[in-house]
C-alpha cells in the first residue's frame, strides 16, 4: 500500500510577508488605554482560516495512511489532504463553512476588555468583507444576515471570552467552528436508563459511543471529540468547546482520563463509520476529557464534536510588543 507523505506547506516567510499587519507593527502594552489589536486579530484570522495546525494534518495523514488503498476513505482523505495543501496555498478559506467564530482573550490588568471587544469585532467584519470569512450570523427567526458576521446586540457573535491573568502579555485564541459538527454535539445527563449509562466512567464511555454512532453520516469526519464530566450545563458545554483547543495526540495529565482517551480513540475507530461517514477506519482524530466539579444532583457529560477541518490558533504579544502566531 503506498503511504501519503505528510505535505509541505507554505514555509513560513512566505505565510509572513504575506502578513496584513504593517511591516515593524508592535503592540504598546504599557498604554493599555491607546492599544489597538484589530491589525493583529486581522491577521490572526487570516492565517487561521486557510492553515490547519500540523497536529491535525499530521492525524489526518496517519488516518488516511490507515485506510486501505483505493477505499473511499483513502479516497475521502486524499482529497482532504488536497484541500488543506490548496487552502494554505491560495490564503483561501479551508472550508466554506468558517464557523462560528470564539475567541478566548487573557489580558492583565488593566486592558480594556470593552475596547478590545470592538477591536475584535471590526476584525471580524473585516475579515468577512475580504472573504476569510463566511457571513456566518443570521437572526434566528427571520435568518436575516447582516453580512459582516455581527449579530447587532454585540452579545451571541463573535463569541469572545475574556480572563484576567497575571502576566503582562496579551493571548487571543481563535477556534472557527463548523456549523455540521456543531449540530451533532450532545449533552446527557446521568443516569441515562436509555443507554443504560450510570455516573461512572463506564456510562461516560457510553455517552461518548451513542453521540458519535449518532453523529454519522454528519458532523464532517474524521471529528475530534472534547468532552466535559460535570460542571452545570453551561459551564459544561463551554469547557467541552475549549479543550478543543489541545493539540491532537497530546496526553491528558489525568491518568485515568488519558486512559479512557486512548481507549475510546481506538473503539470509536472500530465503528465503521470513516471519513465524512463513508465507511473506513478513521472515524476520529482524537478524544479530549475533562472532569469539573458539580452539583451532587446533576451529572452532565457534554460533548463538543470538531470536524477534521479543526482551524484554531493563538496570537500571543508580550511585553516587547511583538505579534507571534501559533
Ligand atoms: S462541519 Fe466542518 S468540514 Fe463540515 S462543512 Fe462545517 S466547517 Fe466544513
Amino acid at each position: 500500500m503506498s503511504s501519503c507523505p505528510v505535505p509541505t506547506l507554505t514555509p513560513m516567510e512566505a505565510v509572513e510577508a504575506k502578513s496584513v499587519l504593517p511591516r515593524g507593527w508592535k503592540a504598546d502594552l504599557s498604554n493599555p488605554l491607546q492599544l489597538d489589536l484589530q491589525p493583529a486579530v486581522l491577521e490572526l484570522l487570516r492565517r487561521t482560516t486557510s492553515r490547519l495546525p500540523q497536529d491535525v494534518i499530521e492525524s489526518i495523514v496517519a488516518g488516511r495512511n490507515a485506510e486501505a488503498e483505493g477505499s473511499r476513505g483513502a479516497n475521502t482523505m486524499d482529497t482532504m489532504i488536497e484541500n488543506i495543501v490548496l487552502a494554505d496555498e491560495h490564503v483561501a478559506p479551508l472550508c466554506q463553512d468558517t464557523g462560528t467564530v470564539i475567541f478566548w482573550v487573557r489580558h492583565p490588568f488593566g486592558v480594556s476588555q470593552r475596547k478590545l471587544k470592538e477591536q475584535i469585532r471590526a476584525a471580524v467584519a473585516e475579515a468577512t468583507g475580504k472573504s476569510w470569512l463566511r457571513p456566518n450570523c443570521v437572526a434566528a427567526l427571520s435568518g436575516k444576515n447582516p453580512g459582516n458576521n455581527m449579530d447587532p446586540f454585540g452579545e451571541t457573535h463573535p463569541v469572545i471570552h475574556f480572563e484576567e491573568w497575571d502576566q503582562s502579555g496579551i493571548e487571543i485564541t481563535v477556534m472557527l467552528k463548523g456549523g455540521g459538527c456543531e449540530n451533532v454535539g450532545a449533552q446527557y445527563r446521568l443516569p441515562d436508563a436509555a443507554i443504560g449509562a450510570g455516573r461512572d466512567l463506564k456510562g461516560i464511555r457510553k455517552c461518548i459511543i451513542d453521540a458519535v454512532v449518532k453523529a454519522q453520516g454528519q458532523g464532517c469526519s474524521p471529528g475530534i471529540l472534547g468532552v466535559c464530566v460535570g460542571g452545570d450545563r453551561v459551564v459544561s458545554y463551554e469547557r467541552s468547546k475549549e479543550i478543543l483547543l489541545r493539540k491532537v495526540g497530546s496526553t491528558n495529565p489525568n491518568a485515568t482520563l488519558d486512559a479512557l482517551e486512548k481507549q475510546l480513540t481506538q473503539e470509536l475507530n472500530t465503528l465503521g463509520i470513516g471519513p465524512m461517514g463513508y465507511g473506513g477506519k478513521t472515524t476520529v482524530l482524537d478524544v479530549f476529557i475533562e472532569e469539573l466539579w458539580r452539583h451532587p444532583a446533576s451529572f452532565f457529560v457534554s460533548i463538543s464534536y470538531m470536524c477534521w477541518s479543526s482551524r484554531r490558533m493563538t496570537l500571543s504579544i508580550g511585553t516587547n510588543g511583538n505579534a507571534e502566531y501559533r
